[in-house]
Order: structure tokens, then C-alpha cells, then sequence
């Protein structure tokens, strides 16, 4: 066997593993969702993450903080993710003193946590619920053919494995499996003109978070820049998201021109990333009270992606859907976040373009909510036992920055393998499954689901 043309063409044999009814691809808040709930209902689950520990970029990125879970009066959502955050508080892994109100009330408020505290929680739901998991394991081809996997090659220490299995999902964030299967994808900068930048997250020890005062964040930022502090003048700074008495996640310092499906733009941004978590790490110590003593302790382990690839489903959720706060018979979860795109460079427009649209008329109101149907989570075209979850969902690119959220990544996965467990029973495909159903077993396991009107048939766009 010689490289040719660029190419190098391999045959082997692998060792087959498996029979499993599911095999989720991805840890992170959609393929936990899934595979939790997939178990629960009776499944026998394999799920395969590259890293080593549960809850993505929760955990292994640092983004240890969830945002908007309810709507002013109540919580928008339901079920895993509802459970997920009453078990960390119970825990002791928010904040002290924290007011259950913050995520069972108000409105457009998020909760910061202790992500070695998600790390184990989510161990514990995997090992009750009897999900097998394999650390270290990345998925990285795909068998399959005419709308239908069959199988899919993992690799580990062990070497590749092919694993057979009867239905999949896809939580890998970056829509890995969907685009081996070669499922129509939206790729960041190039199908949209910009690529919402990333971020490299970090953990500082040495708070006072009885002196820091969040709200005086921003103000802060401006006099940095003012006084040529910065390397990059970046006035969007999400800043500290307090999660002890003593320790914070610091969320600063935008990756401008990255693109997440490139590897080597990816390990540059891991550089640079780990350069702005010492600059903002001097910046909060010098600007902000509270903060005189931070100690930088550790930058996340993933580098904090918040857009790359997503599938173009059933049904495309779009901004239109969004202001109408449109109602589905078929919706699977319901959410109230804003449309949250950053920044994509320094300038002035993108600053006043930033604020605008976060800010707008647009945002949800008290009470309000809008609906976040089945089809986004199946590819077009027919698919008949693949399932997406999180991130890499089906939505235009302004939904997709309020639907990439961790509480609406959870309440996908928990969608996606519960229909991944009703089309097994029922011998239903993934693109033609009966809605009514899936919805009333999503109740059932506690989702919010308000729709008075249900139907048996999936929304889907007009194509
Ligand atoms: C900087 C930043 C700040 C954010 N702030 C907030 C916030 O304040 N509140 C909030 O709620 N959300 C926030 N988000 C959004 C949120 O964290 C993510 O969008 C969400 O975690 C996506 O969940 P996911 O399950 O789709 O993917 P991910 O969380 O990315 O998880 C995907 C998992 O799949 C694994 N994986 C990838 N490829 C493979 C493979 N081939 N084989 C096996 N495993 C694989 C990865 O290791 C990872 O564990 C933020 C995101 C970023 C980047």
C-alpha cells in the first residue's frame, strides 16, 4: 500500500463489538441528555466521549454556567436539565447562599456551578441509569447506507472497534457523525459570512465574591481599554461567573478568525487562549474589587466552540419562528433565551450590532417562550435511525445563538433518545415518527410542554 495522489487507501479488519440498541456520540449536554434518558427508558446505551469526564464544554471547556432556565414566573425548562440543577444545588455545588429563585423564577438569569460537582453528578446519573460509557473514545467513521446506520469504528487505547448498533445520536457539538454520513451541513464562515468566535475559558481561585461586584464589569472594560491595558480592544467581555465564595470561571477574551473544523486553527487558538487567560486574569485583579488576589489556576481542556457545523434538518428553526414565540404540536422543549451572537471583530458596528440585537425588542419577555420542534433534531432526507442533539441542531444562524445553551442542549438530548427509544419499540423511523407519542413520554419524564393542540406528524420546512 503506497500513498497516491494525495490519498492513502487501507484495508483491516476490526474487531466487532457491541449489539447495543443506542450508541450516543458525545458527552456533552445533548448526548448526556440522550443517553441518560435513552437508559431510563430501557435501552441498552453505549456512550463514547473523547475526553475524560461527562458534561462537554460544562466541564471539560469551563463554561460552567448555565443560562436562562425560566421566564419570570416559572421555568421554561423541564425534565433532565430541571433535575440536573436541583441535584447540584442540593449538591452544594452552586454558589452558597444562592436563591433557588435565580433558575426557578427570573427572568434571563443563569446559574454558575463547580464543574468537578457536574462531573460527578453526571457519573452518578450515567452509572444508575446503566449507561455504559467509554472515556477516551472517539467515534471516527460510519457504516452505512441508504438513510440507515448500522454501525460505526471508535478509537481507543484498544485500537478501532466497529460497534453495531440500531439507532444513533449525535452529540458531538460539531455534528461529527452527521457529517460522516454525509448529511447536508451549515458550516460557520463558510454557508454563514462569520464564524461566532470562540473563547478559551479558565477557572481562577482567590475571589473575595462578597466584594466582586458583576455589574461593574463592564465599566471596567472600557477604562482598560481606554488606558491601552488590552492587547485586543474587545469591549464584549461576558466576564467572572461567580461559583463559590472564593472561586469564579472567567469567560474573556474572544478567539477572533477561528475556524472549529480546522485543526490547526484550533491549536492556535489554544495558544492564544491561554495567553488572554493571563492578560483578563491581570485585568480583573487590577479593575475590579474583589479580585485583587485572583489566582489564574487552569484553562479549559477544550477550547470553548460556540459555532461550527449543524445539520440542515426536517425543519430549520428560524428567526421568524422566533419573534412569532411560535407554538408547535410537535415541540419537544420550550425556551426563552435571546438571541446571543457576539461579537465577530473589535469594531464600533459590531459592538452596536452585538448590543442591539441581545438587548432588542426581539428578546423574550416575561412569560414569553418559544417552541423548539421535533424536526431539528433529524437530518433531511430520509434518516431513519440517526439523531442529532445540542448544538449542531437545525436552526438559522440568529436561533442557533439562543438555542446553543446548555439547559437547551439537555432538554434536546433528552428528546432525541427518547424518540431514538420509541422508534426501536415501534419500528418508527426517526423521520416519521409519531409525534403525539413522543411528546405525551416527554411529559411524562416532567418536559414543559404547554401545547394544547398535538399532532401525529412532524413539522417539517417547506422544500
Ligand atoms: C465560551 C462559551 C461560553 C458559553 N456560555 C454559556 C453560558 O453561560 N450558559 C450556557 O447555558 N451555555 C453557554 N455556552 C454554550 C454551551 O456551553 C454549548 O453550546 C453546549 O455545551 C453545547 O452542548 P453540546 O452537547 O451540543 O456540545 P458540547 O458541549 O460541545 O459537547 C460535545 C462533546 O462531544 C465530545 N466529542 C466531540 N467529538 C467527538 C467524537 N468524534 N467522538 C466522541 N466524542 C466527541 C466532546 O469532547 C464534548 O464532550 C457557552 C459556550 C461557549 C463556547
Amino acid at each position: 500500500m503506497k500513498p497516491s495522489n494525495g490519498t492513502f487507501v487501507y484495508n483491516r479488519a476490526l474487531p466487532v463489538e457491541g449489539d447495543y440498541d443506542l450508541v450516543v456520540a458525545g458527552g456533552g449536554p445533548g448526548g448526556c441528555g440522550a443517553a441518560i434518558s435513552a437508559a431510563r427508558l430501557g435501552a441498552r446505551v453505549l456512550l463514547v466521549e473523547a475526553m475524560g469526564c461527562l458534561g462537554g464544554m460544562g466541564t471539560s471547556a469551563l463554561v460552567s454556567a448555565w443560562s436562562d432556565t425560566a421566564d419570570g414566573e416559572r421555568m421554561v425548562v423541564g425534565g433532565l436539565v430541571a433535575e440536573l440543577l436541583e441535584e447540584l444545588h442540593t449538591r452544594g455545588c452552586l454558589k452558597p447562599g444562592i436563591h433557588p429563585d435565580r433558575w426557578r423564577k427570573d427572568l434571563h438569569s443563569g446559574v454558575a456551578f463547580n464543574p468537578e460537582g457536574l462531573k460527578i453528578v453526571l457519573d452518578d446519573y450515567c452509572a444508575r441509569a446503566g449507561v455504559e460509557v467509554r472515556f477516551f473514545t472517539r467515534l471516527i467513521d460510519v457504516d452505512q447506507n441508504n438513510g440507515k446506520i448500522n454501525g460505526v469504528i471508535i478509537n481507543n487505547i484498544e485500537g478501532n472497534r466497529y460497534i453495531r448498533a440500531r439507532a444513533f445520536v449525535d452529540g458531538t457539538g460539531d455534528a461529527v457523525l452527521a457529517g460522516l454520513c454525509g448529511v447536508a451541513c451549515r458550516e460557520a464562515g463558510r454557508d454563514t459570512p462569520n464564524i461566532m468566535a470562540p473563547t478559551l475559558c479558565a477557572a481562577l481561585a482567590g475571589i473575595n465574591a462578597d466584594v466582586f461586584d458583576s455589574s461593574k464589569q463592564q465599566e471596567a472594560v472600557f477604562k482598560a481599554i481606554e488606558d491601552g491595558f488590552f492587547t485586543q480592544n474587545d469591549r464584549h467581555v461576558p466576564g467572572l461567573f461567580v461559583n463559590s465564595r472564593t472561586t469564579t470561571i472567567m469567560n474573556a477574551g474572544h478567539l477572533f478568525n477561528t475556524d472549529a473544523l480546522k485543526c490547526r486553527s484550533l491549536s492556535d487558538a489554544m495558544a492564544k487562549g491561554r495567553q488572554f487567560a493571563r492578560e483578563y486574569t491581570a485585568f480583573f485583579r487590577k479593575y475590579l474589587p474583589g479580585c485583587e488576589g485572583a489566582q489564574l489556576m487552569v484553562t479549559g481542556a477544550l477550547l470553548g466552540v460556540r459555532e461550527s457545523r449543524r445539520i440542515k434538518g426536517e425543519y430549520e428553526l428560524n428567526y421568524d419562528d422566533f419573534t412569532a414565540r411560535r407554538e408547535f404540536p410537535d415541540q419537544i422543549a420550550i425556551y426563552n433565551k435571546a438571541i446571543d451572537i457576539h461579537v465577530h471583530d473589535c469594531s464600533d458596528e459590531q459592538w452596536e450590532r452585538y448590543r442591539n440585537e441581545y438587548l432588542s425588542i426581539d428578546r423574550p419577555a416575561r412569560g414569553e417562550h418559544y417552541g423548539i420542534p421535533y424536526g431539528i433534531l433529524v437530518p433531511a432526507g430520509g434518516w431513519t435511525n440517526l439523531w442529532v442533539a445540542g448544538r449542531c441542531n437545525s436552526s438559522d444562524v440568529k436561533v442557533h445563538g439562543a438555542l446553543r445553551d446548555q439547559p437547551a442542549c439537555y432538554m434536546m438530548g433528552q428528546a432525541a433518545g427518547t424518540a431514538a427509544v420509541q422508534s426501536l419499540k415501534t419500528g418508527q423511523p426517526a423521520c416519521d415518527l409519531d409525534m403525539q407519542t413522543l411528546v405525551e413520554s416527554l411529559r411524562k419524564q416532567g418536559g414543559m410542554l404547554p401545547q394544547k393542540t398535538l399532532s401525529r406528524q412532524m413539522t417539517r420546512s417547506a422544500r
